[in-house]
């Protein structure tokens, strides 16, 4: 015992507490919160590339298609063709700027304010020499560096009461020169950003989302500094702030990436598995705990066997004993004739034929129980009148019984019906009985035997009077090998394979047995016999 707790609850204890302590230390530090926030990140990270490139693109082809430094007069022309555009400007040295705002949009009369507003803002800024020089050579270097040749950058006006985001793209036209240094540049309005371009490209820089997919999938928007709610977001997105944001670094300064999971928190999802976890650890326990009480009893159990094993051959070899003791102790006196008074002789031989009796109905036991036990037992069930069996079992045991002080009452009905039995194992049971009865019958010595109808069936009853079984051990007494432990019992000679037997014999006739017994009161026993046909017992295979 001390081997299996050692060896299998000590390690199974461990690993529940070990892992019960990783999982509590998963929650505490928010492990998979932070996991997934890492996760976050760089989606927004690759995000913020894909966007950048994209913005690239839109701005090298508009760029490609910009009027030349003296096509001043084509502005219109190419706003026209870019209505995604709202501003376009063309500095051609100190003093000379063009602007032109985007035609499709001069009903709106702030819009053409806007667009000169933006005009002369570009001239302030190119007209110093050395701040369009600085520009011209940052684009250049831009150029043979990266291969660009515009640059993007952010671009506010306010627009009513609020502060519009718009993109600037500046570059140098195409026929600047050294002598004669040109800039130009057109700015992309919010609701051009808002509406097309961030809406498309974060739809764009998504994994591939599959709409019946149960697992929380990522949303993600995009906002600018001066306000929390979004300018544009994913096509799913399902409102609510997001969990992680990332600041644009590159072509849209004073934008901020956001992402968060779709219907769900990222606490939320840590949660759950962290739940899951525990359940799957506290099911396993259980199950753990279970496998290990079903092994601490059969251990239990097989020691406790082994150790009515022992008592058994000890016993049994007490039981051999004593009278193979007797018989050759009367043998050796009748043999040497020197016991002349008939009576003592007659006395003798009844000792030795009664010892020799008990010797066999033991030996008769062990090898049934053998049989049994290796499933090798055979019945031969043949009709038979039940009242007859008991009576003559019953009468050569009635003198020695009556001899012995005891009072023997037998009742059995009349007109019992025929039962369908093997008479030697019946007989056997039935003795027993009788003998248990005789044995644990110290002071009041009664042996009662009764045999009546019951339920169509035959009941066989074996009373004493004598020490009884306190009702803890009546469902043990049945079990192989297996005594009381009451001095009272100890005193007396036996096997504990008598009831064990009288029980697979009892079953095996489709019967069964029971005892109603107290202590100090006596004992009853009942075998319950059915009225079988024989057609029954056979297709039960009971002769087999
Ligand atoms: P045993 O050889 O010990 O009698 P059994 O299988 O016949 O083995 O009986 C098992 C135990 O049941 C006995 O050891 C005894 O403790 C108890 N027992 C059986 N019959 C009686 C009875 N008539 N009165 C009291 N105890 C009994």
């Amino acid at each position: 015992m001390l081997v299996f707790m050692l060896g299998v609850m000590l390690p199974a204890a461990g690993f529940i507490v070990a892992g019960a302590s990783y999982l509590r230390n998963i929650q505490r530090n928010k492990a998979i919160e932070a996991v997934i926030q890492r996760e976050h990140q760089q989606v927004l990270a690759i995000a913020e590339k894909r966007i950048d490139a994209r913005a690239y693109d839109i701005a090298e082809e508009a760029r490609a298609k910009f009027p030349d430094v003296n096509q001043g007069d084509r502005l219109e022309a190419f706003l026209v063709a870019h209505p995604d555009i709202a501003h376009a400007v063309l500095w051609a040295g100190k003093g000379h700027v063009q602007g032109q705002s985007q035609p499709a949009r001069m009903n709106e009369p702030a819009f053409g304010e806007e667009g000169k507003e933006f005009s002369s803002m570009i001239g302030h800024w190119f007209d110093p020499e050395s701040e369009s020089k600085d520009w011209i050579a940052k684009l250049k270097k831009m150029e043979a560096k990266e291969g660009k040749h515009v640059y993007l950058t952010d671009n506010w006006v306010s627009r009513g009461d609020k502060w519009q985001y718009q993109s600037l793209v500046l570059f140098v036209p195409r026929g600047s020169t050294a002598e004669h240094p040109a800039l130009a540049g057109f700015v992309y309005d919010t609701d051009y950003l808002k509406d097309k371009f961030f809406p498309q490209a974060l739809n764009d820089v998504l994994p591939n989302q599959n709409q019946n997919d149960t697992h929380p999938q990522p949303v993600i928007m995009v906002r600018t500094v001066k306000d929390h709610a979004p300018l544009a977001t994913s096509l799913r997105w399902d409102g609510g702030s997001p969990e992680v944001e990332r600041s644009f670094e590159g072509v849209f300064p004073g934008l901020v990436l956001g992402i968060k999971l779709r219907g769900t928190t990222i606490a939320n999802i840590s949660n759950h598995f962290v739940q899951t976890a525990f359940l799957i650890l506290g099911a396993l326990s259980l199950l753990m705990g279970g496998g290990m009480l079903l092994t601490y009893r059969n251990v239990a159990r097989e020691l406790a066997l082994a150790k009515l094993k022992s008592d058994f051959v000890s016993n049994v070899s007490h039981e051999l004993r004593t009278p193979l003791a007797l018989i050759r102790l009367y043998a050796e006196t009748l043999e040497l004739g020197r016991i002349s008074n008939p009576g003592k002789r007659q006395e003798y031989y009844e000792i030795i034929r009664k010892e020799s009796e008990r010797l066999t109905s033991l030996i008769n036991n062990i090898l049934d129980f053998s049989r049994i036990e290796s499933g090798k037992k055979e019945y031969s069930f043949r009709e038979t009148d039940v009242a007859d069996l008991v009576r003559s079992t019953l009468e050569s045991y009635r003198f020695e019984i009556e001899q012995d002080g005891f009072q023997f009452e037998q009742k059995i009905d009349n007109d019992l019906p025929q039962v369908w039995v093997d008479r030697e194992a019946i007989a056997r049971s039935l003795l027993n009985l009788v003998n248990n009865a005789v044995k644990y019958s110290a002071t009041e010595k009664y042996l009662g035997v009764n045999l009546y109808r019951h339920n169509g069936g035959v009941n066989l009853e074996v009373v004493d009077h004598g020490i009884g079984i306190s009702a803890k051990e009546q469902p043990k007494i049945f079990e192989k090998f297996y005594r009381v432990g009451d001095p009272l019992v100890h005193n007396t000679k036996g096997s504990g394979l008598g009831l064990s037997l009288v029980r697979h014999i009892v079953q095996a006739h489709g019967g069964e047995v029971a005892v109603e017994s107290e202590p100090g009161q006596g004992s009853k026993f009942i075998i319950t016999l059915p009225v079988q046909t024989a057609e029954v017992q056979q297709a039960k295979g009971m002769s087999a």
